[in-house]
């Protein structure tokens, strides 16, 4: 009997954590971190404490209660065992954003991650950058232990190595990969061990079904769906889109789908109204193309006199490379941050992307000395450019900073230039805040700014995106409905959505599952 319970995601956006089991055994796909749920009780300087493990998360219901996790992870007032456990033979990652790979980390040791090279590629970088949430530590972690005479505390040894955990590639890993995996992400002097993790492309007979992994088009490389073969055929869409460059790969997704018993698929723009309320990187109410975001930003680039910046998603690495292409088409040059380097190199072991020679890194002024990932950044690129060399010829760069970047143009000192905001993000109430404060920073340089405008509410000042400058990384109604169409499946689960109503409407065979609920096929 095949069985499908969506633990997460069900009723918004984000969050993904569904478990298909089939005779017994079952692999989650994805097991994300949503956004809306922790949101609402947290903030930057309010957050899940690490040191109680998985306490507040599990208090909170932000994941199952379920006896899943690892061990080292539970404090003595929780009594996991009481939970059910499920046969779990693997989670499988469609791709590398939070609300999809957020709280792998928390899942017991034992169970292998399976993802395309890509995605166990940025995974482990993100957690070598330490640009991570409690949880997210996917391809390695330190175990903890109790402290304390309660044990209700824990704590990580300072010389407690690094633990990888199992991986399975969909493809054979390419030897750029294996090596990257087995680096220490500590510096060489550091007395703390590293036991990689084993990586192994999965092949027939390791798990109870058939997995079959299919590239899509979507705002981060490496994302994937899946199509799941055994008593039943399950196909799930992770997130994905039709107007990038790489359509074609979502649509040769949906012809091997076809006629498949059930479609678990995204919904994030089924609702057009959701951009007040969307978690993660959702823009539901554009209908831009790739190739229009080019042309709108090229225009602005070709007519500046001055320095120009570049804000996008930080694992936005296809932006990246279309601001590479340019700026070098109107004789600048593009400065891209440490962390956008590390990444960039990361991705070049697996499959060739930008041009990293010819990226300049930032040179950041900071006191201390460079962090291992840092001077690989550094090594395996461009060469580094500091704010003196940027003042005196502002007008010769692109530069890739975001809103956490500001310090720095105190030091490069801008007098005016145009900052272009090519990236959409939830306006929680939050971001709001953080957007005014951005707004302050761009007239304070007196820059012009594209993509994005404060608009007068009745209760203050709201910001806007502007049309032109970002493309969704999710499909618009229209490519949804062209897509499910054509894989013409038995049931249609909608998840990543809050636009059920639409699916309703538009499908006969759509089944919408609530929180938790178990559904039998
Ligand atoms: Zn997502
Ligand atoms: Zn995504």
């Amino acid at each position: 009997m095949v069985s499908l319970t969506v633990y997460d995601g069900a009723n918004g956006i984000g969050g993904n954590k569904i478990f298909v089991e089939d005779q017994g055994r079952g692999v989650f796909l994805d097991f994300g971190m949503n956004f809306s749920k922790n949101s609402a009780y947290y903030e930057e300087f309010l957050k899940p404490r690490p040191s109680r493990g998985i306490h507040d998360l599990l208090l909170l219901n932000f994941i199952p209660r379920l006896n899943i996790y690892r061990p080292d992870l539970v404090p003595a007032d929780i009594a996991v065992d009481q939970f059910p456990s499920l046969n779990i033979c693997a989670a499988l990652i469609s791709h590398a954003h939070m609300d999809h790979m957020g709280y792998m980390g928390l899942l017991n040791e034992a169970i292998p991650v399976i993802g395309s090279c890509t995605t166990l590629a940025l995974m482990k970088a993100m957690q070598d950058t330490q640009n991570q949430v409690f949880g997210s530590d996917v391809t390695y972690c330190t175990f903890k232990s109790r402290s304390g005479e309660e044990g209700f505390t824990l704590e990580s040894k300072r010389d407690a190595p690094y633990v990888g955990r199992a991986l399975y590639s969909m493809t054979e890993p390419c030897a750029g990969l294996v090596d990257f995996l087995n680096m220490r992400p500590t510096a060489p002097s550091s007395r703390k061990k590293f036991n990689p993790p084993p990586i192994q492309c999965l092949s027939c007979g390791t798990l109870p079904f058939e997995i079959s992994a299919y590239p899509v088009d979507h705002s981060i490389y490496g994302a994937t769906a899946f199509i799941i073969e055994g008593t039943k055929t399950i196909a799930y869409t992770g997130d994905f889109r039709v107007h990038g460059k790489h359509a074609d790969q979502t649509r040769e997704f949906a012809s091997r789908a076809r006629g498949a018993d059930v479609l678990i698929t995204e919904g994030t723009r089924a609702r057009r109204d959701d951009a007040e309320n969307a978690g993660g990187e959702a823009c539901p109410t554009n209908s831009v193309s790739e190739q229009t975001v080019y042309e709108t930003c090229r225009a602005v680039v070709d007519e500046s006199p001055a320095i120009v910046i570049a804000d996008f998603s930080a694992r936005n690495i296809e932006r990246l490379e279309m601001f590479l292409d340019i700026a070098q088409k109107s004789g600048r040059s593009l400065v891209a941050t440490a962390k956008d380097a590390y990444i960039l190199q990361t991705l070049n072991r697996v499959e060739p992307v930008a041009r990293l020679e010819e990226i300049l890194v930032y040179d950041a002024l900071k006191a201390e000395k460079k962090s291992a990932w840092e001077e690989l950044a550094v090594a395996s690129g461009g060469r580094l450019i500091g704010h003196r060399e940027i003042s005196s010829a502002p007008e010769s760069y692109v530069v890739c900073f975001s809103f956490y970047d500001m310090n720095h143009l105190l030091d490069i000192s801008p007098d005016g230039g145009d900052y272009i905001y090519s990236s959409c993000e939830a306006f929680s109430e939050e971001m709001v805040i953080d957007f005014q404060r951005l707004w302050e920073w761009l007239k304070f340089f007196g820059m012009r700014v594209h993509g994005l405008e404060m608009v007068r509410e009745p209760y203050g000042v709201k910001p806007k995106t502007v049309k032109g400058f970002h493309a969704s990384g999710h499909a618009s109604r229209e490519d949804l409905e062209e897509i499910i169409t054509q894989i013409e499946p038995k049931v249609i689960i909608p998840v990543h959505t809050t636009g059920h109503q639409w699916f309703a409407d538009t499908f006969e065979e759509v089944r919408v599952v609530q929180e938790g609920e178990r559904l039998e096929l």
